[in-house]
């Protein structure tokens, strides 16, 4: 399926809440389309043998073409028309298209090192991702356009990254002859290393050549490169020859890059001039929708009522969610109660985490990299100051702990200064939209330490 095909429904809600359709016209005239094709720039939509009639396919191509039209050449950065056929009349024509044969893809995905399970196809989309989920599908779509590259995806660990980023391989694979390398940045550090301690000519004439010769590459969790000098120098090179060639680079890391305190500024700027999103915890509805989805998995499924009670209990980590759902399956739990038991230590709804000021001392301080000891000391300096009033905030935010409280934890007589702090973050957080997303991966930090 092409990208049009998989976004379908995503494009249909848009343009409701776009062109402002009332429920009742999306309802009648609008969420009843299929997407047909799409060739030659123009966009097929077809109007199901349900409800199909040339009255109602005029009436449909008077009142909604502009808007498709509009929507998709938002969406794929071009002029597109847009074709509304009664299905039926499609059928007749199917003779004419012509399928995509994925002919040599399975050596082309050997070579490219992609994870196989990871797809569009088995990714949910939720409120959590979707902004994440677009961006790659774009890329997918139109690797290395000057708006999309490079592709910097960022957010806490197992919350897809590694699944969005290796899909937009598998995509382009599937439709392209481009190459295609997939590499976490550890492996890329190992490589380095070896062609620095083989040192002859012909190791590093292939690696280079083997990271300077493809069309699109993923470079997974970049924050392992951070410090190591000669990785990054390597990196950066092969960084600038495919940029400079119009490859498309599509990077993932636990931070944004500007809150990886020890990136070289060079890369920042690179990064920052780029296509920058993130991803964020799932809620509920989207954690839910992801283990019915990893049920299709297996050949029985676990009944919903315990699908709910993992859904409930595990927040912050996908992979942990999944984890718990084999778990359960590998105990064959047939009962809420069995799986409660087989989940006990991995949950425990009677004991709900309590956050406690040590925890957010070590969240804040993880996140910074600093001395746990200096946010709480009397230290003045400038990279301390910000970590101590966000220690304030979340204190206070987080826990029951008075004003008192934090300012005797800080060892201060006085709480105006904790007020203060307290103030200052709150202000940051209403008028800067990146401050909020830092609080918020510092809280997702302290919530699964
Ligand atoms: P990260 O790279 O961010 O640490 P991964 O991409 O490895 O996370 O995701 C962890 C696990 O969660 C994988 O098995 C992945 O398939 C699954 N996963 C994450 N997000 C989704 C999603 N939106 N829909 C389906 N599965 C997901
Ligand atoms: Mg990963």
């Amino acid at each position: 399926m092409d990208i049009l095909g998989l976004q379908w429904e995503n494009i249909k809600q848009n343009i409701q809440v776009e062109y402002d359709i009332t429920d009742i016209a999306f309802n009648i005239w609008v969420k009843p389309l299929k997407y047909g094709k799409c060739e030659n720039k123009v966009v097929t939509i077809l109007i199901p043998n349900t409800n199909g009639s040339p009255e109602m396919l005029k009436y449909i191509e008077k009142n909604y073409t502009s808007c498709f039209q509009s929507a998709l050449s938002d969406l794929l950065q071009d002029n597109y028309n847009v074709k509304f056929l009664l299905e039926e009349d499609m059928q007749t024509e199917k003779s004419n298209i012509v399928p995509i044969v994925a002919d040599d893809s399975s050596n082309a995905v050997k070579k490219s090192n992609l994870n196989s399970k990871y797809r569009f196809e088995n990714f949910i989309v939720g409120p959590n991702n979707n902004l994440a989920h677009s961006a790659c599908l774009n890329v997918a779509e139109a690797p290395g356009r000057d708006f999309n590259n490079p592709l910097f995806i960022y957010g806490g660990s197992g919350l897809g990254k590694t699944h969005l980023m290796t899909a937009i391989g598998h995509y382009i694979i599937e439709n392209t002859n481009l190459k295609v390398l997939y590499v976490t940045s550890e492996e890329f550090t190992n490589e380095v290393i070896n062609m620095f301690r083989i040192k002859d000519n012909a190791s590093i004439v292939k690696m280079r050549e083997k990271y300077r010769n493809v069309d699109v590459l993923l470079i997974d969790d970049i924050q392992f490169i951070i410090g190591k000098s000669s990785t990054q120098e390597e990196f950066f090179h092969t960084f600038n020859t495919l940029y400079q060639n119009g490859k498309a680079i599509v990077i993932s890391s636990d931070k944004h890059p500007v809150h990886m305190k020890e990136l070289d500024e060079r890369f920042r700027s690179r990064f920052q001039n780029g296509l920058l999103v993130d991803i964020q915890p799932p809620e509920y509805e989207t954690r839910v929708a992801i283990l019915q989805k990893y049920a299709e998995n297996f050949d029985y499924k676990i009944p919903n009522n315990i699908i709910n009670y993992i859904a409930e209990n595990i927040k912050s980590n996908i992979r942990e969610l999944e984890g718990a759902y084999n778990q359960v399956y590998a105990g064959h739990a047939q009962t809420l109660d069995d799986a409660k038991e087989i989940l006990k230590d991995t949950i425990s709804p009677d004991k709900p985490a309590v956050i406690t000021p040590p925890m957010i001392l070590k969240g804040i301080s993880d996140y910074y990299h600093v001395d746990p000891e200096d946010i709480t000391s009397k230290k003045r300096n400038a990279e301390i100051v910000l970590p101590r009033q966000i220690f304030m905030y979340l204190c206070r935010e987080m826990t029951d702990t008075t004003l008192k409280g934090v300012a005797a934890l800080l060892d201060k007589k006085d709480h105006s200064t904790v007020l203060h702090g307290y103030n200052k973050v709150a202000d940051e957080i209403k008028k800067d939209p990146d401050f909020r997303e830092t609080i918020e991966a510092i809280k997702n930090k302290i919530v699964s330490l």
